[in-house]
């Protein structure tokens, strides 16, 4: 999500668990065990995804945003969509997002990131800026100054 920060992913841990699964070394019944709280979290507030659960392969992952943070007081530690997310980052000066994912299939449930949000941000472009200057590339003079000629051309195609 774009102004996140001090991201955390979890990938790895992931692939550690799902090799100790093939292995034989942890069961299924030890990661798919998804809480009924989690699992209504998941089907009110969660994100689909287009990506399959990597146990039974028959459903796809459902995202589910928790927040925390002190400015949060009693929504602290609730299920947000993440449609939601960028009007609490305006409002609020920092605040925690775990995004966990769950299939509701079979109760797979994993860690998928954690990162902050909120106005106390970096000032914009700290983070990205060196992406959005590669396309434009200014050599020739004038390209670049005025984006906006460009933008209509596009979209004639
Ligand atoms: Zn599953």
């Amino acid at each position: 999500m774009r102004g996140s920060r001090q991201v955390v992913d979890y990938s790895l841990q992931k692939r550690a668990v799902l090799r100790e699964l093939l292995a034989g070394r942890v069961g299924t019944y030890d990661v798919c065990d998804a809480s009924p709280y989690l699992k209504n979290a998941a089907r009110f507030h969660g994100e689909p995804t287009e990506e399959r659960c990597p146990i039974c392969r028959s459903e796809n992952l459902t995202h589910v945003h928790y927040i925390y943070g002190d400015e949060l007081k009693q929504s602290a530690g609730q299920a947000r969509t993440r449609a939601e997310l960028p009007a609490l980052a305006m409002t609020l000066r920092e605040f925690q997002v775990f995004v966990v994912e769950v299939c509701l299939g079979c109760d797979w449930n994993h860690l998928v990131e954690q990162y902050l949000l909120g106005r106390d941000g970096p000032a914009d472009g700290a983070e990205d800026g060196s992406e959005q200057d590669t396309v434009g590339g200014s050599v020739v003079p004038g390209a670049g100054t005025d984006p906006a000629p460009r933008r209509r051309r596009e979209a004639q195609r």
